[in-house]
């Protein structure tokens, strides 16, 4: 059985035209996976929004009220990416908290899979790059509350560096940050993660998934996780508009099958998020965010 987490406010998002956000793609992956994969092995949970209290562990008071209350000021909101909307709030809330379920759900079930999340350029007082909170470290946090749960990995492979989750993570020894990026792409101040693997634009599939397996290899080595929760960002693609890697389907297919078939060798509970990605063409998109789901289930 596959664990999915989903809420149609995902795509709810009212954005202006001129935005270059893909909102729509959390419902097209959703009707992707209802089409393509047999609904009898899928198992969707829907999550409620976060409470201001949970989103404080990670985050200033100052800034999460000022973020729910609508009291950001005009160039927190433009570093942010999103126009402040009501639906923005409840999205973010609802989002964030699909991250912690899917983590919860991965300790209890091996695997899980959530069809957003991946809000690692969130800071603790600010908001940068279309992240609001840290779903990743807010998820990590809440597993580390667990019985048994001593030490959870953030393995993210998003082509953007996860800089708000390092900074986070920073002080918090327990969550160990490992980021594969592109060296030359946002954000250009890049806090150290715990273990960063930075690559050149252009690279392709072969190093690119040696580099994957080099960093997977050593961070469970090092670490021996509890839980990992992975970002499997699609916007080191080709294709993608803001990625400058050149990796391809199969490439993808293969990163997928590689982190997923490791955590899952090693009984090591995985928790998914599906992070960045930015082509323009919906199709396109769908298809490479769905390999993570269709890697699940063939292994599944
Ligand atoms: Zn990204």
């Amino acid at each position: 059985m596959l664990h999915c987490v989903y809420h149609p406010i995902y795509s709810q998002l009212v954005l202006p035209p001129s935005h270059g956000f893909p909102i729509t793609k959390y419902r097209h992956l959703r009707d992707h996976l209802l089409a393509t994969l047999p609904g009898q092995h899928l198992q969707w949970h829907q999550p409620t929004p976060l409470s201001p209290t949970e989103i404080q562990r990670c985050h200033s008071p100052e800034y999460s009220r000022a973020f729910l209350e609508n009291r950001l000021d005009a160039k927190a909101i433009r570093r942010m990416g999103f126009p402040w909307s009501q639906t923005l709030v409840e999205r973010t809330l609802t989002s964030v908290s699909g991250t912690c379920l899917t983590a919860h759900l991965a300790l209890e079930h091996g695997l899980a899979l959530h069809l957003s999340g991946g809000y690692h350029h969130a800071h603790f007082d600010f908001g940068s790059g279309y992240c609001v909170f840290n779903d990743l470290v807010l998820a990590a946090e809440q597993a580390l509350s667990q019985p048994g749960v001593e030490r959870v990995l953030i393995f993210d492979l998003d082509v953007h560096h996860g800089d708000g989750t390092a900074a986070l993570c920073a002080s918090r020894p327990e969550i160990i940050t490992c980021s594969v990026h592109c060296e030359s792409n946002f954000p250009s101040r890049k806090p150290p993660s715990d273990l960063d693997f930075p690559l050149e634009k252009g690279v392709g599939d072969q190093s690119y998934l040696q580099t994957v397996d080099q960093a997977l290899t050593l961070a469970l080595r090092l670490h021996s996780p509890d839980l990992v929760i992975f970002d499997a960002g699609v916007d080191v693609h080709k294709g993608d508009r803001l990625g400058h890697l050149e990796v391809s389907d199969e490439g993808l297919r293969q990163r997928e099958q590689l982190v997923l078939s490791r955590c899952m060798d090693g009984a090591i509970p995985l928790a998914c998020v599906i992070g960045g990605g930015y082509d323009r063409d919906p199709d396109s998109l769908t298809r490479r965010h769905a390999q993570l789901f269709q890697t699940a289930f063939t292994l599944g």
